[in-house]
């Protein structure tokens, strides 16, 4: 060898060094680095190793990795990884590490063997990077994924899963049910007390549900105020027993915030699967859906029914709620397709027999329903709010048809119009109603005000509106008179001239109903109130009420509603009502 070759190797092994600590240098800033021995005792660990670990060099070296064990991996995981880097093959994988002060740390790791020359590994170098920040965040949204972050219930992902595992369990002799749990006017808590006030309750609602269940079911959380429960093998009667108690414990108040002391009341709808529904079922997601809604309908009408019960899905509810929807569809578009009429049923002057006023009644003629009865439609205008709108219209069509009937010189003293407790309450029901009769021109001593007693809860807002249109001359009804829990001495000092004898005391005239309309028709009349007797059908009925001296009534024996133009032809011959029953 030459020595200019000597030189010349002796420059390119002194470069290829140089190289190698370069890479180790930029692999030792980059990287988390150890080396150990074919037994896994560590006999190398770089600074960063020493960092992300908090364990110095000295206590490193010498030590196996299970110094760094979180135990959150199987046995099988380090296992295949033994296998690959024994038979020589590196290693890729991300692990997760326990640091010296017992907080977590992931890394992305790659484990290269070296090998002797009887290809046996006689060291390892891991290269590792820290990842930690990644993981979190994919542990945060898997979280989220699965659970619901205020009540950290199980939400409806992680509820589907465990009804999937449910119905793969292939001994069952018990249904499954599924409970639909919804609170009581929530969104009136949430009005009240606020939003974070309402969190906190659906906190402790959390809570409770959980102390009560006592692991009897899978609690979840919808959203909202609407909570799954899944209870697996259970009968009826348990199911029932269950959910009473839901609806005890839910009884007591709830503390928030050392402040508040809520009361809530929960709705709660139940479906069945029994053990053939839940071997015959076809898709899984179908299934869990179709219970959902089932629980759901029937919770709608625990709600309709007046909250704080229980209901199980039944056949009748699910048609009865269907038709429900399918009215409410319907009803949207009611006005505008021309609908609604109003029909005319006369008060009469129970001796003479004469028309004395008239009751506005709404009507609704749909060309898929046929004629609905207003104890059915007129809930589903309140519910929706569309009855503002609706309302406002009749008020209108009255007015317009009074003014008409006086045009025709048709002589009538008042024409009494339905007011909902929804509309009463309406801000802007009054100004409305003053825009309508200026627009008319109608004067308002002929209109008379139907209200029921139960628009008289907010009594002081009611005051001011019964003033209001006491002011307008408008006289006021109480309709339904009865029913309701006001008394008549209270009544007495409220601008109202006439009560309606409700007809359900009429139908029982021949029972203790006697008693209870002789009473109401004597207390009436030392008030000073006009009385109405609704509903009469019977001669008998009417002889009962004239020999009492109730001077006004309305009812089939006299005349049906009527349409407005069979109500003008009536009114033109000015007849006696009984020639056209
Ligand atoms: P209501 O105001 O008590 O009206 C009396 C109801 O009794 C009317 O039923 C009437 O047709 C019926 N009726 C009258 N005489 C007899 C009788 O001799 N026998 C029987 N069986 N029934 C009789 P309708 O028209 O079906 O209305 C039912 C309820 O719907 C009304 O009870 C009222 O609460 C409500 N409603 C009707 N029209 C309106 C309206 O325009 N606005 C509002 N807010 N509610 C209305
Ligand atoms: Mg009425
Ligand atoms: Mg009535």
């Amino acid at each position: 060898m030459t020595q200019m070759t000597q030189s010349y190797l002796a420059g390119q092994l002194k470069l290829a060094l140089k190289n190698l600590k370069d890479i180790e240098y930029a692999v030792n800033e980059a990287s988390i680095v150890a080396i150990t021995d074919n037994n896994g005792i560590i006999n190398y660990a770089n600074e960063k190793f020493c960092e992300i670990s908090q364990y110095s060099k000295t206590e490193l070296l010498g030590q196996n990795h299970r110094i760094i064990n979180s135990g959150y991996h199987s046995k099988d995981f380090f296992k295949k990884m033994w296998k690959t880097i024994l038979n020589g093959q590196t290693w890729h994988g991300e692990i997760k590490n326990k640091a010296k002060d017992g907080s977590y740390y992931w890394v992305d790791t790659t484990i290269v063997p070296f090998l002797n020359d009887d290809g046996k590994p006689y060291q390892y170098i891991s290269i590792r990077n820290d990842i930690t920040t990644r993981k979190e965040f994919e542990e945060e949204i898997k979280y989220l994924a699965y659970y619901d972050s205020l009540t950290k219930l199980p939400n409806r992902n992680l509820m589907e899963k465990h009804f999937q595992k449910i119905l793969s369990y292939k001994e069952r002799n018990k249904p499954l049910a599924l409970m639909f749990i919804d609170l009581d006017r929530f969104k009136k808590i949430n009005d009240t007390f606020g939003h974070s006030v309402g969190d906190r309750l659906l906190e402790k609602v959390a809570e409770r549900l959980q102390h009560t269940l006592e692991g009897k079911a899978l609690i979840s959380r919808l959203g909202g105020d609407e909570f799954i429960l899944l209870v697996d093998q259970i009968q009826q009667k348990g199911v029932i027993k269950l959910a009473n108690e839901i609806l005890i414990s839910m009884l007591k108040p709830f503390h928030i915030d050392n402040k508040h002391n809520i009361i809530v009341t929960a709705s709660i709808g139940i479906s069945f699967a029994t053990p053939d529904d839940i071997r015959n079922h076809e898709k899984t997601t179908n299934f869990i859906e179709k219970l959902i809604q089932q629980a759901d309908i029937a919770m709608y009408y625990a709600k309709q029914q007046g909250g704080n019960r229980s209901q199980f899905n039944t056949p009748s509810i699910n048609a009865e709620i269907k038709r429900n929807f399918n009215l409410e569809n319907e009803l949207q578009h009611a006005l505008e397709k021309n609908e609604f009429s109003i029909h005319y049923q006369p008060i009469v002057d129970l001796n003479t027999r004469k028309i004395h006023g008239l009751e506005a009644l709404l009507r609704w003629e749909n060309s898929k329903y046929g004629c609905v009865s207003p104890y059915e439609f007129i809930p589903i205008l309140e519910e929706t709010g569309l009855i503002n709108k609706v309302g406002k219209w009749i008020l209108r069509t009255v007015c317009e048809q009074v003014k008409l009937w006086h045009k025709q010189h048709i002589d009538l003293s008042k024409v009494a119009i339905n007011i909902s407790p929804l509309q009463f309450n309406d801000e802007n029901f009054i100004n409305d109603l003053q825009d309508i009769l200026l627009e008319t021109q109608l004067n308002p001593k002929y209109l008379n005000l139907e209200i029921t007693e139960n628009v008289l809860y907010d009594i002081n807002n009611s005051l001011d509106i019964l003033y209001k249109l006491n002011h307008l001359n408008i006289s006021i009804s109480i309709d339904d008179f009865g029913t309701g829990y006001s008394s008549l001495s209270y009544l007495k000092f409220l601008p109202i001239d006439t009560l309606k004898i409700d007809k359900s005391f009429i139908d029982h005239l021949d029972e203790h109903g006697e008693v209870i309309v002789q009473s109401i028709m004597s207390m009436a009349k030392n008030l000073h109130f006009q009385l109405v007797a609704e509903g009469i059908e019977t001669e008998k009925q009417l002889k009962f009420l004239k020999k009492h001296g109730c001077e006004r009534g309305q009812g089939y024996l006299f005349c049906a509603p009527l349409s407005s133009e069979t109500m003008t032809s009536l009114l033109k011959r000015n007849l006696v009502t009984k020639s056209i029953l």
